[in-house]
């Protein structure tokens, strides 16, 4: 008998064997199982009153909240597609991503409210917008509009696995977002995966800091939601807020970015607390520095888990978890693991492929680009065929991501396809020569980037955050580079920034960097 992979298998799951435990824990309300259970299916009920069938687009605009995770569950359940929207864009990106995905209905949290008020008008095919929060402005209010529904006089609308489950956009890191459809059966087995690697039980504490509109973040609510996790959720990304929430709902496990762990790090450097023992951060969507993974271990002493992905992906394929016979290596090669792409989790195939399709050496110094055939490959760009067949081919996605891969077959990203610099004909990482500037005490975040040279065709340049209280020289820190880096690696410019342009994820946008100094588009977003 073929039962389908569905998401709402998950909440029923943890329903049946968690119904009283905590689930969601938010700023104003702790709800169990069987009350997120209930809201749920109200506004299931919502939704079909308001007319939302199979394969309708229904859009997200808030931070991490219980509302925006009932959301998953009760538009899975009517059949319709969760459209998260990302919180720090433009009223005109709101306008076309609401255009473009055919959203139906708009959930928004009230605080974000003003991004989108100035172009719904502009949106005719948007029939209902309706606020989480008391604000009305002829709109509906989330509370009073999801209570007028009975919980249990909904009619659920059977799903295929085939069906899809998300649209969502891609961050933007390198150009525009691109819409990403994948599937109940990719998000479900790709569920399965993360919650095997990362070992979530009915044990954990999560704490939301990876944003739910963001695919990282996005596929942590069924993974921890089938295991009967507890979910704590963060409305806003700030250092001290996390630390106190860690302390007060003694949280297990988080997940960010390796910009957010920098700054969760200074603040528990200068401000140490005492943390729940065995926790562990899983860090995501840019490569962390070796240093980031020993301070983790050794001074807030967690776990440091690594995993790599992109939305296209539902988004995890690899990680660096150590393997036993990698256990009793010392501890700084240990890190140098940790800090590596690392090797296939469960169901996904990862190859790095050299230009002809085959796999490089594992030398530890052939590049490719990082491919990958699995179940959780998406099932293509929306309206956007031609970049579909540009990013599939022969079965294989890929990535867009250059690595190497060492002799115990740990992929390393050696940089993004279109961030390598390329001076004097040799490729040059921007990220070594970024971990080499993060070893310097005096740099907080760094970004390097290309930069136009007549004579090299480009060379690197630094963008560089100090430190509170620290001057850094141009000639101190290309001395300090010349000793930990090959002559020519070394940045041949730097500027000094009070902060770098990132993306709601926290990624650094090099793109924004690039502009200053390419004339061209095409050389700007190279
Ligand atoms: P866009 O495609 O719009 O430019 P984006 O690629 O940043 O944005 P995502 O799908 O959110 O959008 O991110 C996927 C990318 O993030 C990967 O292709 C990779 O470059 C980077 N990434 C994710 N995890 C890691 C990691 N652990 N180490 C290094 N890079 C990572
Ligand atoms: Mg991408």
């Amino acid at each position: 008998m073929h039962v389908p992979l569905v998401l709402t298998d998950f909440l029923d799951r943890a329903v049946e064997l968690y119904g009283s435990k905590p689930a969601i824990i938010d700023d104003h309300q702790t709800l169990t199982y069987d009350q997120l259970n209930d809201r749920v299916n109200q506004l299931s009920r919502g939704l079909q009153d308001l007319g939302v069938e199979k394969g309708d687009k229904v859009a997200y605009l808030a931070p991490n909240t219980s509302e925006m995770l009932e959301g998953f569950y009760g538009v899975f359940q009517v059949g319709g597609v969760m459209t998260p929207l990302n919180t720090r864009l433009k009223p005109e990106d709101y306008k076309f991503i609401l255009t473009h995905s055919e959203s139906k209905v708009l959930f928004v949290d009230e605080e974000l409210y003003s991004l989108v008020k100035s172009v719904l008008h502009e949106i005719p095919q948007l029939q209902e917008v309706i606020i989480h929060g008391n604000s009305f402005d002829g709109h509906l209010a989330y509370e009073s509009w999801r209570s007028n529904y009975s919980s249990d006089d909904f009619d659920r609308e059977p799903i295929e696995e085939s069906d899809i489950a998300s649209l969502l956009y891609t961050s933007g890191t390198t150009g525009n977002p691109k819409g990403v459809l994948l599937s109940h059966r990719s998000n479900y087995l790709h569920a399965l995966s993360a919650m095997h690697h990362l070992r979530v039980s009915d044990q954990d504490t999560l704490l939301h800091v990876l944003p739910m509109f963001h695919v990282n973040g996005w596929g942590s609510p069924f993974y921890y939601t089938l295991n009967g996790a507890t979910q704590v959720m963060l409305r806003k990304v700030d250092p001290e807020l996390i630390l106190q929430k860690v302390k007060d709902h003694q949280v297990s496990i988080m997940h960010m970015a390796p910009t957010v762990l920098n700054m969760l790090l200074e603040q528990y450097e200068s401000n140490p607390i005492s943390l729940p023992e065995k926790g562990r951060i899983v860090i995501a969507g840019s490569a962390p520095p070796p240093a980031f993974v020993r301070k983790v271990e050794e001074e807030m002493d967690w776990e440091f888990i690594q995993v790599y992905g992109m939305t296209e992906i539902t988004p995890l394929i690899t990680t660096s978890i150590l393997r036993s016979m990698e256990q009793e290596l010392p501890k700084e090669e240990q890190y140098l693991l940790k800090a590596k792409t690392g090797y296939e989790m469960v169901g996904s195939k990862v190859r790095v492929l050299d230009e002809f399709g085959k796999e490089v050496p594992r030398d530890g110094k052939s590049i490719g680009e990082i491919g990958t055939r699995s179940n959780n490959v998406m099932e293509g760009y929306y309206k956007n065929p031609e970049a579909t067949n540009e990013t599939i081919r022969d079965g294989w996605l890929y990535t867009g991501d250059m690595a190497i891969v060492d002799e115990r077959g740990y992929i390393e990203i050696v940089d993004r396809k279109k961030d390598v610099i390329i001076s004097g004909g040799e490729n040059i990482s921007s990220i070594e020569v970024e971990a080499a500037l993060y070893d310097h005490p005096s740099i907080l975040e760094t970004a390097v980037i290309a930069v136009p040279h007549e004579k090299w065709g480009e060379t690197p340049h630094a963008v560089v955050v100090e430190r509170e209280g620290h001057s850094l020289t141009e000639e101190e820190l290309t001395e300090y580079c010349r000793n930990k880096l090959a002559h020519f690696k070394v940045p041949k410019s730097f500027s000094f920034v009070e902060e770098l342009p990132k993306t709601a994820s926290g990624k650094i946008q090099k793109v924004q960097l690039r502009k200053e100094f390419w004339k061209h588009e095409d050389r700007m977003v190279k």
